[in-house]
């Protein structure tokens, strides 16, 4: 009794959201940490990816796709396993060893180690939002927080020397910031680095640091070329739990293009080795959702609303009809609203009005209409917008509503809904 209720009270509250709102379950045909996207968490997951493709593709990055697993009779592959062997997932097949990627990176340095690069062609971009598998310790394992198999992008940039590094690296590093300033949460920077690096470097950390206008941990206790990298930085968000939630991880590398062999060709036609910014800008997108859904429970815990944001949210307008002869109009307005490129779903259960805007409410729509005899003689909506800390009720006719969505997620990515447009069609899936 007593170790269940110490564990619940341990319990982030994502947990719960994630189950109630029908995002995200544990997978219990896998191993511990593989989780299972239903429909609505597999749609928010595909908005993130989408939109961390934008920002990558603004930045002028080469999206790739490669191998989920390599063989541990390569060299460079080997050699990272001693780094990190007990944390590789390892497999045989046909009398040869393979490890899954542990993160993005080796698939995209073998690309770049068979391809010509010449010194006009840096810094070089290139991209890919990877599946990656790490063997966590099992009792570490929780919900969005930390699993064994996961989804994370890796910008990498190939510089040609350390000057151009910094610069590029500052940029990023800005725009990491920016992007999690549009998501509305504040993080805790944390700059892992060696000494010498530092000592040699001082301005550039300055300039670091100043892109948060806040203080940053800085950690220079870094053993001199342990790593392949001289500069490891963290955004951290605070969970619930006061836990730090690392989202963001970039680094400087020096030594992978040597590992790997990737060279550029310089002017001289002398071949040298780029140096590498490794650039996850939004850490892993199970963080992310993770920190949007621990974000909405601060919100609650203030007395506020828990909502999504109106871009991300499964349904973004759901229309309630109030009888069954309302069915048909609300399949007409959900059409226009779905050309507008909104998603929308209709409640045409066989309940009352009440039960429909309280089921509503709890699954956190943004927004819901009602459709009556009223609504339909005077083509105007009665529409509840979630606000802060109440549903504010307006009248607006279906144009004014659409315009006021389609304003709201301006600049964001849009995907067509992935449920049932009639709820009375729809399975439960959690
Ligand atoms: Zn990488």
């Amino acid at each position: 009794m007593f170790k269940k209720k110490a564990r619940s009270a341990e319990a982030p509250p994502h947990l719960g959201i994630m189950r109630e709102l029908e995002l995200v379950g544990i997978e219990d045909l896998s191993d511990h940490g593989h989780l299972r996207y239903y429909p609505k968490g597999a749609l928010m997951l595909d908005l993130l990816i989408d939109y961390l493709l934008d920002q990558v593709l603004e930045e002028g990055a080469c999206p790739v796709k490669s191998s989920i697993m390599y063989s541990l009779s390569a060299k460079p592959v080997k050699e990272h396993a001693k780094l990190f062997g007990e944390r590789m997932y390892q497999l045989k097949v046909d009398k040869k060893r393979y490890v899954l990627r542990y993160a993005a990176c080796f698939g995209q340095f073998s690309i770049l180690k068979d391809a010509i690069i010449s010194y006009r062609c840096l810094p070089l971009k290139i991209f890919e939002l990877a599946d990656s598998y790490r063997l966590e310790q099992s009792g570490e394992i929780s919900g969005l927080f930390r699993q064994r198999r996961f989804y994370m992008g890796d910008l990498h940039v190939l510089c040609r020397d350390l000057e151009s590094a910094k610069q590029e690296f500052l940029r990023l590093y800005a725009k990491a910031y920016k992007i999690a300033g549009e998501f509305g949460w504040n993080y805790v920077a944390m700059f892992n680095l060696c000494r010498s690096f530092y000592e040699d470097n001082k301005d550039f950390i300055v300039k670091l640091a100043k892109v948060s206008a806040k203080p940053v941990l800085l950690n220079l206790g870094v053993p001199e070329g342990k790593y392949y990298w001289v500069i490891n930085i963290d955004l951290d968000f605070i969970d619930n739990l006061g836990r730090p939630v690392e989202s963001v991880g970039m680094q400087i590398d020096l030594g992978n293009a040597k590992r790997f062999g990737i060279e550029y060709i310089d002017e001289n036609g002398k071949k040298k080795h780029p140096i590498i910014i490794h650039a996850a800008l939004m850490g892993s997108l199970e963080r992310w959702l993770n920190n949007i859904l621990e974000n909405a429970a601060k919100q609650k815990k203030i007395g506020k609303l828990p909502s999504l944001p109106l871009w991300l949210s499964p349904i973004q307008i759901r229309l309630l009809p109030i009888a069954s002869r309302h069915i048909n109009k609300a399949l007409e307005l959900a059409d226009q609203f779905e050309a507008s490129r909104i998603r929308v779903d209709i409640d045409d259960r066989e309940i009352s009005l009440q039960r429909k805007i309280r089921h509503a409410r709890r699954e956190w729509i943004p927004i819901y209409a009602v459709i009556g005899d009223r609504e339909i003689l005077s083509n105007k909506l009665s529409v509840s917008i979630r606000g802060e800390k109440e549903y504010i009720n307006k009248e607006m006719s279906p144009k004014q509503l659409a315009n006021f969505v389609l304003k709201k997620c301006a600049g964001k990515p849009f995907r067509k809904s992935y449920v049932q447009k009639r709820i009375s069609l729809r399975p439960v899936f959690a």
